[in-house]
């Protein structure tokens, strides 16, 4: 019988995408008595994490900070460019994409999306085709999910960005990196996005509870064009750390304000070019181990393409319910979990039993990735799932070519 409770001794891997696993540092760091949020560390701490947040994010515009997760970010992002009656466009390449657009949708938007199924990355040309029959620029933003964390896909935004030039349409590009940020490359001003949301537990390897939006010059005067921002929501205040958590926004996240701080100190000691190389490093390894797999039996990669697939995240199949099955052994047998497959079929629905997700986002190395990638093949070959040689052959090469 499977068991769902980690019952393995020694250090267990959360490989979900999100939470991700956190140093040892960053919980440290959090473990401390309360402290004074009016005067002293806490405050002097905040125009240093605001210029390190912004470098993590390749950005010299804005960020403001929220106690909140993605969906608040979702919500915040919108709250402060978009108002009822306007038109936002979502070219969906997953579950996210979807999201976002439902939150602009419940804040009174009208949302026009283009659904590139679960499998693809966005194509500019039916992206191109819409915004050029916007001829009145009804369309204010346009919502882009770099890594649509239920796919695994990666979208490619400076293609966007080219893409909205092109056809000289002015609204806004709003991307969620709240999978990618610290994980997959972006730049946000070279990449020209004008708006961006992240999430503190993923890539920065902090527990759930911040959000972040990064927003620049060109979506600062969207904002100042509404007739209302929501007190809350308000991105102003929250954007300047001298006010930020004294007087507008309410007590600071103040345990989450220390764990970011450590985290932010690691991301740069390694170098954020270094932090991106060493995920596609991990992630040539996952990727040589399932498509080894994948070469027998029913085992397959969401994304076919390499080009396509985040670096932070991977989406994989099997037949129902094996991919259930397989999380359940390697949980219970050897203290892995592995991530629920989400947005590829109903809960409850016979199918969802086959899908599944690896989450190598953040505080992981070759070891980590070497583990995980053994303990899938112990499952599978315990549990008589048919499966391709050579995987692990496959990925301790690409990890031995670096
Ligand atoms: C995790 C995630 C979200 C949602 O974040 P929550 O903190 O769970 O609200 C949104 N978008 C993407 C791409 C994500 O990976």
């Amino acid at each position: 019988m499977a068991k769902t409770i980690p019952t393995a001794p020694g250090r267990s891997y959360l490989a979900i995408p999100g939470p991700s696993v956190m140093p040892d540092a960053v919980l440290r760091a959090m473990h401390r008595a309360a402290p004074n949020i009016y005067a002293g560390e806490l405050v002097e701490m905040m125009p240093g994490l605001v210029a390190d947040l912004k470098r993590v994010a390749r950005t010299d515009h804005h960020v403001a900070m929220y106690i909140g997760n993605g969906h608040a970010a979702w919500e915040a992002s919108l709250a402060n460019v978009i108002q009822p009656g306007d038109r936002v466009f979502v070219p969906a390449t997953g579950r996210f994409g979807h999201g976002w657009g439902e939150t602009a949708r419940l804040l009174g938007a009208e949302v026009e999306v283009i659904d590139f199924g679960k499998q693809s990355p966005m194509d500019m040309n039916p992206i191109a085709e819409a915004l050029r029959a916007d001829t009145d620029h009804r369309i204010k933003a346009i919502l882009a999910v770099h890594v649509d964390t239920s796919s695994s896909v990666l979208n490619d935004i400076p293609a966007l960005r080219r893409t909205l030039d092109e056809v000289g349409h002015p609204a806004l590009l709003m991307a969620d990196c709240i999978a990618s940020l610290a994980c997959d490359r972006f730049e946000m001003d070279a990449w020209g996005v004008d708006v961006m949301v992240a999430g503190c537990q993923k890539g920065l390897m902090v527990p759930p509870g911040m959000a972040f939006v990064y927003f620049n010059d060109k979506a600062a005067a969207a904002r100042a064009r509404l007739p209302r921002v929501s007190w809350y929501w308000d991105w102003a205040p929250r954007a300047n750390p001298q006010e930020f958590f004294q007087y507008h926004a309410g007590t600071a996240p103040t345990h989450h304000l220390y764990g970011l701080r450590c985290a932010l100190d690691m991301i740069h000691a390694e170098g954020i070019e270094e932090v991106w190389a060493r995920h596609t490093t991990l992630a040539r390894a996952i990727w040589a181990a399932c498509e080894a797999w994948s070469t027998e039996g029913d085992f397959a990669l969401n994304i076919a393409d390499r080009d396509n697939r985040s670096t932070a995240v991977t989406a994989l199949r099997l037949q129902s319910p094996d991919a259930t099955r397989l999380r359940d052994w390697v949980e219970g047998e050897l203290g892995l979990t592995l991530g629920i497959g989400l947005g590829m079929a109903p809960p409850g629905d016979e199918a969802w039993h086959g899908f599944f997700r690896l989450g190598h986002m953040g505080h992981v190395n070759g070891q980590m990735i070497m583990g995980m990638l053994g303990g899938i093949e112990a499952g599978m070959r315990a549990l008589d799932i048919a499966h391709g040689p050579g995987a692990l052959d496959a990925a301790a090469e690409a990890l031995a070519q670096g």
